[in-house]
Parts: C-alpha cells; structure tokens; sequence
C-alpha cells in the first residue's frame, strides 16, 4: 500500500494550508488553516475529500504555527474529525489560545455587522472545548502519531523554522516495505534570523519527500535586499520625520511584524538614533501576542533572551478619536494593526490622519495584497502625476498624498533563493510544492529543475492525491 499525499487547501493561491497524508492507515494532516481571501465555508480546507474515501481519517493534525492560513481551520477539522489530536509547539499553543477564541469573535462581530453573509465557523465554547485535545512538543523531541489502524510507526518531530515565534518544520519518519522513508514539511519557513528570533533549523539529509513552501518565489526583489539595509532604511527614515516633527505610521501585522518591529525601535532607542521618550503606541491583539512573546522568551529560540518587548516603552492608542488626534500633536510612532491597512483599523484610521501631512510618514514593512488600501497607497506613490491621490477609505473619499511612503522589506519567509539551499541542503528525492501563487511555483520548478536535475518536482494540486 503506497503512501498518499493529498492538499486540502486551495493551492493557486497561498489559501488555507491543510495537507493529508496517509500513511499506511495512519491519517495525518499538516496545518488546517483558513483561507485569508475567502468567507465561511470557501474558506476552510475541503475536508469532503477525505470523507469520500472509506479507508481516510484524520488520526493527528500537526500545525506548524500560529498564523491563521495554518492554524484558523483547526475547530473545523475537530468538527468533521472529533477523535483527532493535534500537536503544535508550546508557543504556538499560547498562541492558538488568544488567537482562535480572537477569530470566533470576529468571525460573530462581522456578521452582526452585516460584513459576513455566513455564520460563524465556530465559536468561543467550540474551540474551548477542543483545547484539551492540543498537545505541545519542543522542537527536537520526537513524538509518535501512529493512527489507530496505523501498520507501520509513525513518528514526528519539529524542527525550528525562523518563521514567527513557535513557528515548526515538521520531519515524518515511517517504513515502507521495508524501508525507513523521511518526509519534511517546512511550513513557512526562513533560514535567517530577524530581529528577535534567529534562523530555522532543518533535519540531517537526505530527505525522502520534502513540501516545500514556495511564498517568495515570484519575488525577485526579495533577494536583492539584505535585512541590514532594510532595517537601516528604517531608521533613517524615523530619525528624518521625527526631526521634521511629523509622524510615523508603521502598519503590521499582529504576529511577528509587529514584534520584530518593536524590537528594532528599541534599538534605535538605545543607540541614541531617536530620543528615548519619543511616543511608541501599539494596541489590541498584539500586545497580547508581545506578551507571549516576552513570556516564552527564555524557553523559544532567541538572539537576545534578555530582551523583552514591553523592555520597549509604550503606550496603548487611546480609545477616544479625540485621545487619538491629542497624540498625534506630539511627534509618535504608531506601530498598529492591520498590515494592509484595511478600513476600520487602527493603520487605516492613523494613515488616514497623516496622509496629507508632508512632515509625516507610512512605512509599510509587509505584504500588500493587491487592491487592498496598502496597495493602492503604494500604488498612489509610485505613480508620477504632480497631484497624488488615495483611497484610504471608501466611506471618506480620496484623500490628497503628501506624506512620504516608503516600502521596506523584513519578510519572515526564506527568499527564493534560501528556498533553493534548502533543497541542496536536504538533498531529497522528491519536492512538492505548496504554498505559493502559479508564478512563484513555476519559477521554483524551473530553478530546481536547472540547479537539482535529479530532483523530481511536483506541484501540488487541490484534492489531487499524489502517490510518495
Ligand atoms: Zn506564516
């Protein structure tokens, strides 16, 4: 009996990573997560797949780590497979714990609202009830997931991956006729150290199937920056707008960026580049996430132990509009959410207000999904017409652009490149790619094909089962 992989998730797109495996009778799943473009049920991996095969079940679900295109899906997949365990790294269960019960109330306040036409997924007591059924296990320490009617041993075991904190790579160990065959999945992964955490780590070689992620593929730019000039660009644009006594307004992501991004103000802060007291606020979600970041931080892989993300002095967005507009009097860097400044956040709301201001700044340090208000404002920058004008909001109208934007680049996936060592690295017989738009699998392919000839590369399909 062969060994079958099957992705569950949409895979023309970054999607919900969801990917099964069966092995010889033991399900497994790799992440359940939700797709970031899609609402409701379009949204979750299609677990129908499974349940049209007699012999297929979820025995175990191993999530990679805490952002929501691998761990959003995990109350659903409890739903349709209640007997499954999932396992996660420590910190990433910290996480998944403010982060699901987060989700369930969002997913509610939307539809009340009327922004969602579909029912909440799941709510705070599903994903309650289902946390008894999370185990964690340090990376390194090898665990057993044989399913039930497994007939050969399954065993996992995470490896670091340098993506955002509790971030794992996942190493498969089974038999096949005979045989001890090895299966990597990197999840996202980044082989470089950012601010806070250092690089990821990998297995010994060889490696039997490796799915890799293919996130940066497309991205050409992304290799031709260094993190080191990146983080310089940051500074001096900070020390040049607080000079000019404007203010920065720096979107992140709540997870990660926000954090990497903190830390680096704390260096310029330390290093005297910025005065000691200028205004640093932040706000919701990610300071909870800061704190579990300071929390695990001498149990999760750090550059510095010592440092701690409340060490950097901050102060929480007023509430009020007219707290808010009181800040922004004084020279402050707003380090808020969302990353793409989507509208009715707090980055749309503080972009909003130093937009037609010359003296201030919007640095963007993430992705920008096109269309989204990020992306029309970069959009609106580059574009050379002497008048400039953005759409922040459709409800406020277009605004004039006066404040400086500039685009910087501190992305916690590998490049394209470190995509590549890590398959020389691995050495594996097999690549499957996952996780990544058309582009950026087709040029994957092309570069392993030309670097890796013996290397066969497959791109996986959704619901289409390939046979390891
Ligand atoms: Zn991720």
């Amino acid at each position: 009996m062969p060994v079958r992989y099957t992705p569950l998730g949409r895979t023309d797109t970054i999607g919900a990573s969801c990917h099964f495996l069966d092995i010889h009778g033991t399900g497994v799943a790799l992440d359940a997560g939700l797709d970031p473009e899609e609402d409701g049920p379009a949204s979750t991996p299609d677990f129908r797949i499974i349940k049209q095969e007699p012999d297929w079940y979820i025995d175990h679900v191993l999530v990679t780590h805490a952002h929501h295109d691998h761990l959003g899906g995990l109350p659903v997949l409890f739903r349709e497979f209640p007997h499954a365990l999932a396992h996660m790294t420590p910190a990433t269960r910290k996480l998944a714990d403010v982060l699901l019960p987060a989700s369930a109330r969002l997913q509610r306040r939307r539809m009340r609202e009327g922004s969602s036409a579909y029912d909440p997924l799941f709510d705070e007591e599903d994903v309650e009830l289902h946390s008894y059924l999370y185990l964690t296990h340090d990376p390194g320490d090898p665990f057993d997931i044989t399913g039930l009617n497994g007939q050969t041993t399954v065993t996992a075991e995470f490896f670091d991956a340098g993506h955002i904190l509790g971030s794992a790579g996942v190493l498969l160990t089974y038999e096949d006729e005979g045989t001890e065959r090895r299966l990597f999945y990197t999840g996202d992964t980044n082989p470089n150290a950012q601010t806070i955490i250092p690089g990821g780590t990998y297995p010994e070689p060889p490696i039997d199937t490796l799915l890799l992620e293919s996130t940066l593929g497309a991205d050409p730019e992304a290799e031709q920056t260094t993190r080191r000039e990146e983080e310089r660009k940051l500074r001096d644009a900070v020390v040049r707008v607080l000079e000019r006594g404007g203010n920065v307004v720096i979107p992140v992501f709540a997870i990660g960026r926000a954090q990497e991004i903190l830390a680096l103000i704390d260096r310029y802060k330390q290093r005297g580049d910025i005065g000691a007291d200028v205004p640093v606020y932040t706000a919701g979600l990610q300071r909870a996430i800061s704190d579990i970041y300071d929390k695990t931080r001498t149990d999760t892989p750090r550059l510095n132990n010592d440092f701690r993300v409340y060490g950097v002095d901050q102060e929480r967005v007023p509430r009020s509009s007219q707290g808010k507009r009181r800040g922004l009097h004084e020279p402050s860097i707003y380090v808020v959410t969302s990353g793409m400044m989507f509208e009715g956040t707090l980055s749309n709301w503080f972009a909003q207000r130093v937009v037609e201001d010359e003296d201030s700044s919007i640095i963007l340090v993430g992705f920008s999904k096109e269309g989204s208000p990020a992306d029309r404002l970069l959009t609106a920058a580059e574009s050379a017409e002497e008048e400039m004008h953005v759409v922040l909001d459709e409800l406020v109208g277009p605004q004039q652009l006066r404040c400086e934007v500039q685009r910087l680049r501190f992305s916690g996936h590998g490049t394209r490149r470190d995509l590549l060592d890590i398959v020389g690295r691995l050495k594996p017989s097999r690549v499957v790619l996952v996780h990544g738009d058309a582009d950026a699998r087709t040029w994957m392919a092309d570069n392993l094909a030309h670097f890796y000839p013996d290397v066969e590369v497959t791109n996986s399909e959704t619901g289409k089962t390939l046979t390891l």
